[in-house]
């Protein structure tokens, strides 16, 4: 049995960032706190609340000490609320989110009405959401493009949730078109890494006759990457780590394992996976 890793595989660049800077502030500081978790990975954030990060809801739980905002950044109304209790800040918003976030204030700015592509419960559209409010509305796809309500003569933008895929991200743009706006401008807020990570996953996807994507099952981009795969290869698997991996997935049919893995999946996590396959010593 052949195992072939997708060529992009670990930490992307923004969330090997965020976690550098949460190490190296709790070599400082015996106790940080991050609003909600760092990364959504379930064994870094468990690693790194051994090491004092603690993850809480709201500003309100906390007393003192250093707030890590995450790689998926947090709302102006959130950074306002922070700076008046007075609380250090360690800012690791990705600077691909800082860069869409920036978008969405200046077409606020312009009078825009503003489309996030995205998951309106993921907390980088939330906070994308507040930094457009109050003319702003989140769709997922075409179908819900097909529902917006546009005012005639008005201005539309859309911009994207860093992890979008681009093919949808250009159907939903597509179907915003059919409503015939007055102007619409679009901008391609999708990040380079999920971009390439999902093209390079499908590219081995289609080639492969079991396909497995590691990541978190909270993870946005992970999430994406298994959806993406899945059309193209039905015996693809979404698996946290080595120890959810089956034996009856790998039958005599199964020649090739293609192995992909989300943006905040350690590469060691990648590595215990192809191991365990290799050792047979699949459960
Ligand atoms: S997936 Fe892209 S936008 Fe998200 S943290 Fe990584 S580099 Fe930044």
């Amino acid at each position: 049995m052949k195992v072939i890793l997708a060529k992009r595989i670990g930490f992307c660049f923004g969330v090997k960032r965020a976690v550098r800077m949460a190490e190296e502030a709790l070599k400082r500081n015996k106790r940080i706190y991050s609003l909600g978790s760092i990364i959504h990975n379930r064994q870094v954030v468990e690693c790194l609340s051994r090491k004092g990060l603690k993850a809480v809801k709201t500003i309100g739980q906390i007393k003192d000490g250093p707030v890590l905002i995450s790689s998926h950044g947090i709302s102006p109304k959130v950074i306002a609320a922070i700076n008046k209790k007075g609380l250090q800040v360690i800012d690791t918003t990705c600077p691909f989110v800082l860069k869409a976030q920036k978008v969405a204030r200046r077409l606020k700015e312009e009078g825009y009405q503003v489309v996030i592509v995205g998951d309106a419960d993921h907390p980088e559209v939330r906070a994308l959401v507040d930094y457009a409010a109050p003319n702003v509305s989140v769709i997922k796809n075409r179908k819900e493009a097909c529902a917006l309500k546009i005012k005639e003569d008005s201005k539309v933008s859309v911009l994207s949730q860093t992890t979008q895929s681009a093919a949808n991200f250009l159907d939903t743009v597509n179907g915003i078109l059919e409503k015939k706006p007055k102007e619409l401008r679009v901008f391609n807020t999708i990040c380079h890494d999920a971009d390439q990570r999902q093209t390079m996953a499908s590219d081995l996807a289609a080639n492969v006759d079991l396909m497995l994507i590691i990541g978190g099952r909270n993870s946005a981009n992970t999430r994406r990457l298994f959806d993406v795969c899945r059309k193209l290869q039905k015996n693809s698997r979404l698996i946290e780590n080595d120890s959810e991996l089956r034996e009856a997935w790998f039958n005599n049919k199964v020649r090739v394992v293609g192995v992909a893995s989300g943006a905040s999946t350690p590469g060691q996590a990648v590595q215990s996976v192809v191991n365990k396959i290799h050792r047979k010593g699949v459960v």
